[in-house]
């Protein structure tokens, strides 16, 4: 017989490993169930950066001594009750996991006092083995102590990071636990430091300034839309403010932090276009949605979730993103302004009238029709931003040089024409008649092997771009027509290069995404250079043309369209005012 019932010990340990990951891991449980229990105050004491002590107290509901001994046990909760609470999970925990696997790897001590009761509880583990329970005096609330993680798993311990490593995860933790509960009071201190202290507030707003600082916080616009049972709100940074990283993109589901891919995924979709590649905006994200349309029970540490209308969630989210991006773009909180001050290297945001079509019909659910309606959109057009500068001139082959009601603009040239074929394009492929030019002689672009395959399967895509292309011998395919917007020249550079991407598209939810990148290779593609000197009447159309569309302040790749100095910032500059 080569097979055998691993023991209690044995098995509690490895299920240990998927929920003890690192000291964050235990703060985050812990942190949890302090929650859970209803605590408005919650102090995390870390020493060695959590590897020698954890200690979580609060001031919730506690536990009486018969369940202090039953909460250590594997798969003991209070939190389920019957089977059908397991799809309407409403609590942060639930698996009755974390207090097992935390006791099994680590001294621990537990400590608690419900209200009612005259005295506490103290109940050690060591490794897993539970010593008695005798009584201690305790405040109200519970006192969780871990000492010495790892200390019966070496090899885990290996796997630690550096003490900064180890303690960034656990203030991110709590970091993002105070996002979503900003009436709680959190403190976090390490080697007695103070770490962090979040006092209760009532607007998150405030708690918001506490976490990511002045700085950050007060850049961010607050959004909010939805009805009935789905709210999609949080705060956002305005285009084109930017992060190098997703640092700052925080995305909770009904209050618990989760990595998900679909979340992440739709905020990025939201900001589309609007930022340069490899840049990240700062959002954070509340998504309210009914207990029963989302899973959270497909991770050991519940990180993830799984949505049971994954698509409409997308769009959900994306377009909540989108449409508090069209708003600011028009009309710039002036938040964003006193925190964002314009200087020689920002850019700021210019108000903009309202116009032309947008997002709305890439795909429009109709759950999302409801929940989300799109604002009613202005009958008549407002007096252009762009039309009303006076244009002075062109300087160095690819910038205009305009003044403008509140002072001195400079236009990019390349990048204006880039967001104006963009936004022509996606209006036409919207509206599913892409523009298109047949060619008198046909030309050939030769594939390999690999890309004959993927164009092939991909005709009807590059099709609705205005591509028409047919088999033309053994790896090759005669390109017959292209979009009407493209200038003459070689076509099978662009046809190359949007097979080369394809090759990325791999799921249908990427396929929005893929499309707007595509438009904009197109729109590239479709744009005079820069270094081309325009004509008086070339320069009035583009910015003409800049009136009639969104997001006129930013290229399809996120660069900006303008720079603009205020009468202010000009005085600034010249030492006028200080
Ligand atoms: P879960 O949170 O999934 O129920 P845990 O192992 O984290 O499982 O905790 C087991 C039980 O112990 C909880 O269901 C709860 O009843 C109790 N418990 C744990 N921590 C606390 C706390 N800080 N205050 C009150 N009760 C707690
Ligand atoms: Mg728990």
């Amino acid at each position: 017989m080569k097979i055998e019932i691993l023991s209690d010990e044995m098995a509690s340990r490895i299920a240990a490993g998927e929920v003890v990951e690192r000291p964050a891991s235990v703060v985050k449980e812990l942190i949890e169930n302090s929650l859970d229990a209803g605590a408005s105050e919650i102090s995390v004491w870390v020493e060695g950066s959590g590897s020698a002590v954890i200690r979580v107290t609060d001031d919730g509901e506690g536990m009486t001594a018969e369940d202090l001994d039953l909460a250590v046990e594997r798969h003991a909760t209070s939190k389920l009750k019957e089977d059908a609470d397991l799809f309407r999970i409403a609590t942060l925990g639930f698996r009755g996991e974390a207090l097992p696997s935390i006791g099994s790897v680590s001294r621990m001590e537990v400590l608690s006092r419900p209200p009612g009761a005259a005295s506490g509880y103290r109940l050690r583990l060591e490794g897993g083995k539970k010593h008695e329970i005798s009584p201690s005096a305790a405040a109200i609330g519970t006192t969780i102590e871990i000492n010495d993680i790892f200390f019966n798993t070496p090899a885990r311990r290996k796997f630690l990071k550096s003490p900064a490593t180890e303690l960034s995860h656990i203030c991110d933790v709590v970091n993002r636990m105070a996002l979503a509960f900003p009436s709680v009071h959190f403190r976090l201190q390490h080697d007695g430091r103070n770490i962090a202290d979040y006092v209760a507030v009532n607007d998150p707003k405030d708690r918001l300034q506490q976490v990511l600082g002045r700085d950050v916080a007060g850049g961010l616009v607050l959004f909010r839309r939805g009805s009935g049972d789905v709210t999609v709100r949080g705060y956002l940074s305005a285009a084109p403010t930017s992060f190098p990283n997703a640092r700052h993109v925080y995305t909770f589901v009904n209050r618990r932090y989760v990595r998900d891919k679909i979340l992440t995924h739709a905020v990025l979709f939201g900001y589309e276009s609007l930022l340069m590649k490899g840049q990240y905006p700062a959002v954070v994200l509340f998504l309210e949605i009914p207990f029963g349309e989302v899973d959270v029970n497909v991770h050991p540490a519940k990180y993830e979730v799984r949505f049971r209308r994954q698509s409409d969630v997308h769009d959900a989210v994306s377009r909540a993103l989108r449409q508090a991006l069209r708003i600011e773009a028009k009309e710039p909180s002036p938040s964003v302004a006193t925190t964002w001050p314009a200087t020689l290297h920002a850019v700021r945001e210019t108000p903009l009238p309202y116009s032309g079509p947008g997002l709305a019909n890439l795909s429009e659910s109709r759950l999302l029709r409801e929940a989300f309606p799109m604002p009613e959109r202005p009958d008549s057009l407002t007096p252009g931003f762009f039309s009303s500068m006076q244009v002075l001139g062109q300087i160095l082959g690819c910038y205009i040089v305009c003044v403008s009601p509140s002072g001195l603009t400079l236009i990019d040239q390349h990048a204006a024409h880039e967001r104006v074929a963009f936004e022509k394009l996606r209006r036409q492929l919207n509206d599913g008649r892409v523009e298109r030019q047949a060619l008198l002689i046909p030309q050939s672009v030769e594939l390999s092997a690999g890309e004959m395959m993927l164009l092939a399967q991909n005709l009807d895509v590059m099709e609705s771009f205005g591509f028409s292309l047919e088999p033309f011998g053994p790896g090759s395919y005669a390109i017959r027509a292209v979009p009407a917007l493209l200038p003459e020249g070689d076509y099978a550079q662009i046809v190359r290069q949007m097979v080369a991407e394809l090759a990325e598209v791999d799921t249908s939810s990427k396929l929005r995404q893929h499309l707007e990148d595509r438009l904009a290779t197109i729109a590239c593609h479709s744009v005079i250079r820069a270094h081309r000197k325009l004509e008086p009447h070339e320069m009035r159309a583009l910015l003409e043309a800049l009136d009639q569309i969104d997001f006129a302040t930013q290229c399809p790749h996120g660069r900006p369209v303008l720079i603009e100095w205020s009468q202010t910032e000009l005085d600034r500059l010249f030492k006028r005012i200080v």
